[in-house]
């Protein structure tokens, strides 16, 4: 076992239960609300591409990816060399929002990807550090342009922690929201599904706009996600996308695109609003911009460009280090075609995965769009939620949205319990099951693959990996994720699933 250094000095792989240490200190020591480190109790001390390497020797393949952050893995080459490049030319490392170089380069490669509508008249403000911040920047900013204040925003959103990005997301946050219905197959909140049910989802929107006692006055901004990432792997229609570019330009509500998880590849198109041609008027950028440092941006129609000087300020908008790294990045997806390698290497993920689904009725639902990629596990055992409208015709589901493989809408029901064969649903999906699907996270993280969970009960297994992952490597990720389904789904005790409830109790998932 190799001999590991650790970034205090501290020797690792020779020393037995040096892991351990470390993970009891951190639970001593951290705050309650640490998140990923509970489920994954792994002490990473080296890492490249899709391979993180543990103080207790093991390896693992990461599909969690930094949080979708790391489009090129763990310290890809073009990365360290760009970083190495600034370090070595001795250019001052933090300088507020005063131009270098160096930024002036990650401008430049930014604003080369942008959609073709937005590039030529783009504002970019750098903001702090993070995803969220972003989103605070975007909302200051379209608030500042309308003169309005309340924000539209969809069910099942995620844009961030601090208080306007989750209000907008569903938490307690100091901006006025209206709630939208996210279009969504499986779970449809009108128990239809398909473009029938984006299609009711886009007319509640326009008649909240439209109607003077809807209760919701002209708001600032729409914000939304081109697909939803933490809300458990929803990509919008293209359709509906367009719908709603169109309901927002016909009443000058500027349209904010959260590509902080989606940008730079990862679904198949550099940015996912290319999926459908909309171009929005803000866009919020972070993770994969900064090439796996902390660098987040607004970048926005020059129309917008009301603020005054000073009126977004903070110390840490001058990161050359991600600027560089995210530079480089940028123009290695862009150079290398990695969001063409993305759809196609989804696509044929996706197809491996309905075969699980086929044959596990634990696995309800299985989608995505590019990378990003989700298994929601269900409970058979619970009863279906009841449905009862006509579900499109078979295959119209994945018609309107690439990748989304519904059991349900598109007949890959190998029991017909969903379907009775004839296009018309019997029922609706069975409840989210967040123990299975937890019990399936560690069953990988055994296996040595790392997983992330999301969906609104938690019961969505989520693949996030670099754009850069190779045939072998996916075929060993489909491997291990089957390998860790079937073993929960023999024996879910022995995996730590607690037998499920007698009727009449009322279980967390429902
Ligand atoms: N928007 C989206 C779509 C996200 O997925 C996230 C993070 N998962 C954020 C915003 C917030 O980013 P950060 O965690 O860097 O604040």
């Amino acid at each position: 076992m190799a001999v590991t250094e650790s970034v205090t000095g501290e020797t690792f792989g020779g020393a037995p239960g040096a892991h351990e240490v470390i993970l009891r200190r951190q639970s001593a020591r951290e705050s309650r609300a640490r998140t990923y480190a509970r489920a994954l109790p792994i002490v990473p001390v080296r890492a490249r591409g899709l391979t993180i390497e543990g103080a207790d020797g093991r390896r693992y393949l990461d599909c969690l990816s930094g949080a979708g952050a790391l489009v090129l893995g763990h310290n890809h080459p073009v990365v360290l060399e760009a970083i190495r490049k600034v370090l070595d030319s001795g250019a001052p490392l933090s300088v507020l929002d005063l131009a270098t170089p160096v930024k002036d380069a990650f401008i430049t490669e930014l604003f080369r990807t942008l959609p073709p509508g937005l590039a030529g008249r783009a504002r970019v403000q750098f903001c702090g550090p993070a995803g969220t911040d972003a989103v605070e920047a975007a909302f200051k900013l379209v608030r500042a342009a309308t003169g309005r204040t309340g924000i539209l925003a969809f069910t099942g959103a995620y844009h961030g922690m601090t208080a306007g990005a989750l209000a907008a997301s569903g938490g307690a946050g100091d901006v006025r929201v209206a709630r939208l219905p996210y279009p969504q197959d499986y779970r449809c909140p009108f128990g239809v599904g398909g473009p029938q049910g984006a299609e009711l989802a886009a007319r509640w929107t326009e008649s909240l706009l439209d109607d003077p006692k809807s209760g919701v006055p002209q708001p600032a901004g729409m914000i939304l996600e081109p697909v939803q990432g933490e809300g458990g792997v929803l990509p919008a229609p293209d359709d509906w996308l367009r719908r709603m570019r169109r309901l927002t330009a016909d009443r000058s509500i500027p349209l904010i695109a959260d590509e902080v998880q989606t940008g730079v590849g990862r679904t198949g198109a550099f940015w996912a609003v290319e999926h459908s041609g909309v171009t929005p008027d803000v866009m919020v950028l972070s993770k994969a911009i900064g090439g796996s440092l902390p660098l987040a941006v607004v970048v926005y129609c020059d129309d917008l460009d009301v603020w005054e000087p000073g009126a977004h300020a903070g110390t840490f908008r001058g990161n050359q280090l991600a600027m560089a790294a995210g530079t480089a990045t940028l123009a290695h997806v862009r150079e290398n075609a990695l969001a063409d390698r993305a759809r196609l290497l989804g696509t044929r993920m996706l197809s491996q995965l309905r075969r699980l689904q086929n044959d596990f009725a634990c696995v309800g639902d299985v989608r995505g769009r590019g990378l990003m990629i989700g298994v929601e596990l269900v409970d058979p055992e619970k009863e279906r939620r009841p449905r009862g409208e006509a579900t499109p015709a078979p295959g119209s589901v994945s018609d309107s949205r690439p990748g989304s493989v519904s059991r349900l809408g598109s007949g890959f029901c190998s029991s017909g319990a969903g379907s009775g064969g004839d296009g018309v649903a019997r029922s609706g999906p069975h409840p989210a099951a967040p123990d299975l699907a937890a019990a399936v996270q560690r069953a990988c993280l055994e296996r040595g693959l790392i997983v992330e969970l999301g969906g609104r009960h938690a019961g969505v297994v989520r693949l996030l990996p670099p754009l850069t992952i190779t045939d072998e490597q996916a075929a060993a990720v489909m491997d291990r994720l089957a390998d860790a389904v079937a073993a929960v789904a023999r024996d879910p005790a022995a995996h730590g699933v607690r037998p499920r409830q007698p009727d009449g109790l009322k279980d967390p998932a429902d």
